[in-house]
């Protein structure tokens, strides 16, 4: 039999690989990885972890607003962005020492370099020189982000890399993209005081969600005094001096602004990998393709996560590496199963939807009822804000399933997560009906939708 350094090597420790990486090492498996950045991957280094703090900064600038009409009064507000970033670090390198320590408690042996796939059974350790052997490659090196390299200047622009790490609160920002981060970021910068301008090619953002999702973002943005312009793209950015961009568009308009935000999707992270020279196949975008038990075209090889581009998000990273293991090292074998995955925007106001967007749910299941309501929220009644919550049901009129609640509004999230539950047990439109009300709460408005919603 042969003989290798390791029953399981896998590059990149984030998400997705530290999970099939502990879980298969707990099951008694000789584990290696390699990262070359840090520990913890794009989710908790430069991801949803920070970006979260920087929601909840943002949030924090509105209840200063907000507590007035509560009676509330403080001294004159002012922000300190590198506080926030200085904060933000310290809780991203703790949380990084924790996922060190939990690899090392695990048994796995962590090496902090680049690491290239030369053959089936080989990895390259770049910065080490030397070569280690493995019965399993792991590849869980998640994505990257994309930037439109054909854009004059588009390097005067930057990616959600870099920007957690700006030396200075930026104070006019053009962002580009109509996806979570460009929706998120403009929230984020908004809710801290900058001037924001959201340029998207399409006309409706976060097209991948329920249209009137979509819509009420959309005017949601705008109301809060994001400049959104639509079906517009950068021709060029110019450098204008002392830290100012121009930012020229298609529809023949320009942008001044002090931060050029590239958020146009994220390709997977296989360049010079060595997958290819291995065998391995992979999809035009560089995905790595793989079956329903992740594994490439090549049998020794494996892939989770954002590098095989099938659901991008950490927690499906996680499962996908947990089903890995679970069937390679523990005889017990699994699938993810991607259906009824809870989904959040974390906007202002938020984002919550899980299963079917009303045009899916009509391909699908033919016959559906819609239950509708846009309201604002008790809270709001004090402050003056206007921000509108929407929530939408969706039912298969045959089963009366539901197969679809999507939300906008504050705690949206949080509040999917739970439905998440339900919808995914089969949670009929009658049950919703013979659940209690919990009042006063925003969510109470859920059990509490009776009339059909026709679409005008
Ligand atoms: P998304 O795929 O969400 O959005 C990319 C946006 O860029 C789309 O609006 C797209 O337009 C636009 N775009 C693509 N190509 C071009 C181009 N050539 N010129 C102009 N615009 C273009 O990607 P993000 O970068 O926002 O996020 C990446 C992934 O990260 C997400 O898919 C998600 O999986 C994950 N993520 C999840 C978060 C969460 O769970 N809250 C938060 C952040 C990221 P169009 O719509 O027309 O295709």
């Amino acid at each position: 039999m042969t003989s290798y350094d390791y029953d399981l090597f896998t590059i990149g420790a984030g998400s997705g690989g530290v999970r099939a990486s502990r879980l298969a090492a707990s099951y008694g498996a000789k584990v290696g990885v390699a990262e070359e950045h840090r520990v913890g991957g794009t989710c908790v280094i430069r991801g949803c972890v920070p970006k979260k703090f920087m929601v909840y900064a943002a949030e924090y600038g509105r209840m200063f607003h907000d507590a007035k009409g509560y009676g509330w009064t403080s001294g004159e507000k002012s922000f300190n962005w590198r506080t926030l970033i200085d904060n933000k670090d310290a809780e991203i390198d703790r949380l990084n020492a924790i996922y060190i320590r939990n690899l090392k408690n695990s048994g796995v042996d962590i090496f902090q370099t680049r690491a290239v796939v030369k053959d089936p059974h080989t990895v390259h350790l770049v910065d080490e020189g030397r070569d280690v052997t493995a019965a399993r490659i792991l590849i869980a090196t998640g994505g990257a982000p994309w930037v439109d390299e054909s854009i004059e200047g588009h390097d005067l622009g930057v990616s959600s890399n870099e920007v957690f790490h700006l030396d200075e609160m930026p104070k006019r920002v053009v962002v580009t993209g109509g996806g979570y981060i460009a929706v998120e970021f403009a929230c984020i910068f908004r809710g801290l005081g900058a001037d924001v301008s959201l340029v998207y090619r399409g006309k409706d953002i976060l097209r991948y969600f329920d249209h009137d999702i979509s819509t009420h973002v959309h005017e949601e943005l705008k109301r809060q005094g994001i400049q959104v312009i639509t079906q517009s793209v950068f021709t060029k950015i110019e450098d204008t001096g002392e830290g100012n961009r121009r930012v020229h568009l298609s529809d023949g308009a320009s942008l001044d602004c002090d931060l050029v935000f590239w958020a146009v999707g994220r390709k997977p992270a296989t360049r010079g990998l060595g997958l290819e020279g291995a065998g391995v196949e992979m999809a035009k975008n560089g995905a790595v393709k793989v079956d329903k038990w992740s594994k490439s075209s090549v049998d020794s090889i494996y892939a989770v996560g954002d590098v095989t581009d099938r659901v991008n998000l950490t927690p499906v990273a996680i499962r996908e590496g947990a089903a890995f293991a679970e069937t390679t090292y523990n005889n017990n074998p699994q699938n993810m199963d991607y259906a009824f995955i809870p989904k959040a925007v974390f906007s202002n106001p938020p984002v919550g939807s899980v299963g079917y967007a009303e045009h899916e749910a009509r391909e699908k299941f033919g016959e559906i009822d819609i239950y509708r309501t846009d309201f604002r929220q008790m809270k709001n009644m004090l402050t003056g804000d206007e921000q509108r919550t929407l929530m939408k049901i969706i039912v298969d009129a045959k089963s009366d399933k539901v197969v679809g609640v999507h939300i906008v509004g504050e705690q949206s999230p949080e509040m999917i997560q739970c439905i998440a539950i339900a919808v995914k047990a089969g949670v009929t439109k009658a049950d919703f009906d013979a659940t209690c009300a919990l009042h006063p709460t925003a969510s109470e408005e859920l059990v509490t939708m009776t009339q059909k919603y026709i679409p005008a």
